[in-house]
């Protein structure tokens, strides 16, 4: 077993920790500042400053780490991603290297060469940004139980229903849809997955959802929303497996999410430790503070090994959904555990938005909820170890 990593992959983590230092560290005072006055997500950069981020990152060769060569990337794989990742999420500076999400790899699975020139490519390339709409007020945790459908009409399909919490949706060129074409099949079968252009009649943006940490994800209502046949992604009713890839992969990057910010955590409370005097002795000889130190270091040490394993294995073809599902329980609680020893470590100071410790904090919260609530992980978890 050998846990050195590669050559190429040890030179890209340096390249992404420079573009973090030079470009993303000095831009958090703005971040914050504008995170105080309410501003959220894409708007927490102004739009001149993330123009001028993904020029010098495109510069940097930083684009398409994980896109494969005949889509015009780097073809590097999901572990060079994910450690790109890490040393991103070190600063609370809101940045993606393109292209955007997971959805590349639902795209690649899925693609007619048609849907290749006008998504995929401009996607793989960073000209376009994306969305899925999944959720629905009344199925989010269980997909199978979404209530939208799409009717095939002559060579149209007609979408009617209701998504909610859709990240990036008032952003997104595209937005991938799931509907019931079958309801008697459901999940196995009956579920479709959709193509939908930015501005397609009957697509409404209903409302922004405030929500804790930097989204404001949407919900999204479609009403008689006629696209042509040329929309489907995939195999008619079997829109499911793709999606759960894509699922798979956004959460093996969100383990690298959780390593990238508690690390920042940690790396404040060593350095804050050593300065800060109480009672005539350093933060740091105290046992109590030794522990959470101690703690933290452990928890990210085993969130790192499950993140690297996760990638590798998947890249090398594995499924890897169980593995998935115990990182995005061990690394989003594992970050909260250490976001919040990091706080209590700077006393007020933790408390305060003028350090990113509070701002980390939140962002961590949702990911407790999002691409699937930890309960929902570890039940499944256990259900495959159940099973007779
Ligand atoms: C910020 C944010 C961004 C999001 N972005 C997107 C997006 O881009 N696209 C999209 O489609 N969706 C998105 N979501 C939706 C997200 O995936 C759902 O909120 C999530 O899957 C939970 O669904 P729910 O809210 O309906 O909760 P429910 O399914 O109602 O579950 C509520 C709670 O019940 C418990 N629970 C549920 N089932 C079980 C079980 N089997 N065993 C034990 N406990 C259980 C859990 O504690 C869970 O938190 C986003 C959500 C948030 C908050």
């Amino acid at each position: 077993m050998d846990f050195s990593l590669l050559e190429e992959h040890r030179m890209l983590q340096e390249t992404v920790r420079r573009f973090v230092k030079q470009e993303l560290m000095p831009l958090e005072p703005l971040v914050l500042q504008r995170d105080t006055q309410g501003l959220t997500g894409e708007d927490l950069l102004p739009n001149d400053v993330e123009d001028r981020l993904h020029a010098r990152a495109h510069e940097a060769g930083l684009g398409g780490l994980d896109v494969p060569e005949e889509f015009g990337g780097l073809n590097l794989g999901t572990l060079p991603k994910c450690l790109a990742n890490e040393a991103l999420h070190h600063t609370i500076t809101p940045f993606t290297f393109p292209p955007d999400a997971p959805n590349l790899h639902m795209l690649m699975q899925t693609c007619t060469p048609e849907q290749r020139e006008k998504y995929l490519l401009p996607y793989a390339r960073g000209e376009q940004r994306s969305a899925i709409a999944i959720s629905e007020p009344g199925a989010g945790s269980d997909p199978a139980g979404m209530q939208t459908t799409a009717v095939k009409k002559g060579d149209q399909w007609v979408i009617n229903g209701r998504k909610i919490w859709i990240s990036r949706a008032h952003v997104a060129d595209f937005i991938i849809v799931m509907a019931v074409t079958d309801k008697g099949k459901g999940s196995r079968g009956g579920m479709t997955a959709f193509l939908v252009d930015k501005g397609t009649p009957g697509l409404v943006l209903q409302r922004q959802i405030p929500v804790i940490g930097s989204h404001a994800p949407w919900e999204v209502v479609f009403e008689d929303m006629t696209i042509p046949d040329s929309q489907v992604l995939g195999q008619l009713g079997h829109g499911f497996a793709p999606m759960q890839l894509r699922l798979t992969v956004r959460r093996l990057e969100i383990g690298s999410w959780c390593v990238g910010m508690a690390q920042r955590c940690l790396d404040m409370m060593v350095d804050y430790a050593k300065q800060r005097v109480t009672f005539g002795q350093r933060l740091a000889d105290r046992q109590a503070i030794q522990w959470f130190i101690a703690d933290s270091a452990t928890d990210i040490h085993a969130s790192r090994l499950m993140t690297y394993h996760g990638a590798w294995k998947f890249d090398n073809g594995e499924d890897v959904r169980q593995e998935a599902s115990m990182l995005k329980v061990f690394a989003t609680e594992m970050a909260t555990r250490v976001a919040d020893r990091a706080m209590q470590t700077h006393g007020g100071m933790g408390m305060s938005k003028e350090l990113p410790l509070e701002f980390i904090y939140r962002r961590l919260r949702p990911m407790r909820i999002f691409e699937g609530p930890t309960e929902v992980h570890r039940w499944v978890i256990a259900r495959s170890l159940l099973k007779d």
